[in-house]
């Protein structure tokens, strides 16, 4: 035993199971506290006092306590700015060292060197370690020693890397006797969830998906055995085709390595394409961290200086719902109401909203960053990228979806549109995906004039569709 007692700082790993800093935590120490600290940089950003992600945290962070509690220890929940929190918890509890699981983003980063300093002003080491993705930022490189720019021979490499012997995906043990009973002596109150909410200033919001360790452990369990049909049914959004892990593996209710394993085990050819979708979350980590530029602009610099002629009009129909599109109002309502959005329907508006609104993709990808319950900014940024073609794609910015073929080909019946907008409902599974084409006495019978209960649409796909090939071809 290196220290007679630690920390582990709980960030974005809200679990206990499969934890490499909690893991590696109780390896070296006689004692092991757990801390969470409710980051104010943060949460005093976030426009709703009833922000999802806090909902979700908050539980979650209530299960980790009762689990805690179970074993005879605590969790020591904290409200403020972490750089001050952490030292100051590491002095009132004398802790020898710190461990915490790296976070690549870049305030993140920031965040922790500020913290790593001052701890090191009061005797406590930091360590960081590797938790979030198999393979960080600067593991996966191309021959000539430099970041791969397109994703499918990343993909490749990493395959190759994971194949070659290294382990990066064995579970790790957790010590769980060493946990700290000091926590109890805490002069705070458990953590309680709904209390402490209200305590930092927010509301509960409603989820549609369970929090917390268990509930992302059930959510794998039922979505393997359906696995092997994923790339079959994974871009229909009316079916239950993927696994909405996003959001466990973005809060770390779950741990990649376990994903893998069972993945691998699995050996499914539908395993191997939702692999390919890991890899992709891995992708877009590694081209954050590696080019950092992407938070601001464009990734590919020929594109950085675009000016996007997309009015405000059009971005908040877009943002609403009510661009005469069934397919990217359906999409975009559903996202509102829930902070959700199927990956398909996220490429489709995305898509819509650049390059038929010809709006700024930021505009887009800070939209989605206010509200998606999955919110993670290389994900997020990489892909809007992508759908913009100011990012990484194979593709040239000629790829422009037809929203209308997109509804065609993967609501073919309008399942997904009649449920999320009613007054379409009417409309046969032919009409619905352009039901402005549809006659007046039709529209009469389904019970729904375009125009009056349902709106035209605000452009013209073609039209549009020739505008934004001349915006690229101009720079
Ligand atoms: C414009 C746009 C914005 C997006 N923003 C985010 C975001 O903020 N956070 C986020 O987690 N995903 C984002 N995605 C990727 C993807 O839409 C979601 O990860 C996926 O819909 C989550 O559903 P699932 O868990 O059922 O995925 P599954 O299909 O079950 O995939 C398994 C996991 O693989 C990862 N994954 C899948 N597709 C992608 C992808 N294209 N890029 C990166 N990782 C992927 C996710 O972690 C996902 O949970 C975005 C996609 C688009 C087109």
């Amino acid at each position: 035993m290196h220290y007679q007692r630690s920390i582990c700082w709980l960030r974005r790993d809200l679990r206990l199971g499969d934890h490499a800093a909690l893991a590696a935590a109780c390896a070296s120490s006689r004692e092991v506290v757990v801390i969470f600290i409710f980051d104010t940089t943060i949460l005093e950003r976030l426009d709703n006092r009833d922000d999802r992600r806090v909902t979700f945290i908050a539980r979650s962070l209530a299960e980790l306590e009762r689990k805690l509690h179970a074993r005879g220890s605590a969790l020591i929940v904290r409200h403020g700015d972490p750089r001050v929190e952490v030292p100051r918890l590491a002095s009132e509890l004398a802790a020898e060292a710190l461990f915490a699981n790296s976070d690549y983003e870049p305030a993140a980063i920031e965040r922790d060197a500020e913290v790593s300093e001052r701890l090191e002003e009061i005797g406590c080491d930091f360590h960081s370690c590797r938790d979030q993705v198999i393979y960080q930022a600067g593991e996966i490189l191309t021959g000539g020693g430099t970041p791969y720019r397109v994703y499918t021979p990343f993909r490749n490499a990493w395959m190759r890397r994971l194949e070659s012997g290294d382990d990066p995906i064995h579970p790790l043990i957790d010590h769980a006797p060493d946990l700290s009973r000091l926590a109890r002596a805490e002069p705070l109150a458990p953590f309680h969830w709904a209390w402490d909410l209200k305590r930092i200033g927010f509301r509960e919001s409603r989820l549609w998906l369970e929090p917390g360790e268990d509930a992302a452990r059930r959510r794998l369990d039922g979505f393997m055995p359906r696995v092997a049909e994923y790339a079959s049914l994974r871009d229909y959004p009316a079916l239950d085709g993927t696994s909405g892990l996003s959001v466990h593996l973005r809060f770390g209710t779950i741990s990649i390595r376990d994903l893998v394993r069972r993945t691998l085990a699995d050996g499914s050819g539908g395993a191997v394409v939702w692999l390919g979708e890991l890899i992709w979350r891995e992708f877009c980590q590694m081209l954050l961290a590696s080019f950092p530029r992407v938070i601001t602009g464009a990734f590919r610099e020929e594109y950085a200086g675009i000016v996007w002629p997309g009015s405000d009009e059009h971005l908040a129909a877009w943002r609403d719902g009510r661009t005469g599109y069934p397919i990217v109002d359906a999409a975009m309502r559903h996202f509102n109401a829930t902070g959700w959005m199927h990956n398909r329907l996220r490429m489709i508006v995305a898509s819509f909203l650049t390059k038929d609104l010809l709006v700024d993709y930021r505009r887009g990808e800070e939209y989605f960053a206010r509200y998606l319950l999955d919110f993670d900014l290389a994900s997020n940024n990489g892909n809007w990228q992508w759908a913009a073609s100011t990012g990484c794609d194979a593709q040239p910015y000629f790829r422009i979806f037809n929203p209308t073929s997109q509804s065609r080909k993967f609501d073919a019946d309008g399942t997904f549109i009649r449920n999320i907008c009613p007054e379409l409902a009417g409309f046969s599974g032919r009409q619905i995906h352009e039901p402005a084409l549809t006659t007046p006495r039709e529209q009469l019978a389904a019970g729904c004039v375009i125009g009056r209960d349902y709106p035209a649409p605000i452009v013209d796909h073609g039209t549009q569709r020739v505008l934004a090939l001349d915006l690229f071809r101009s720079m």
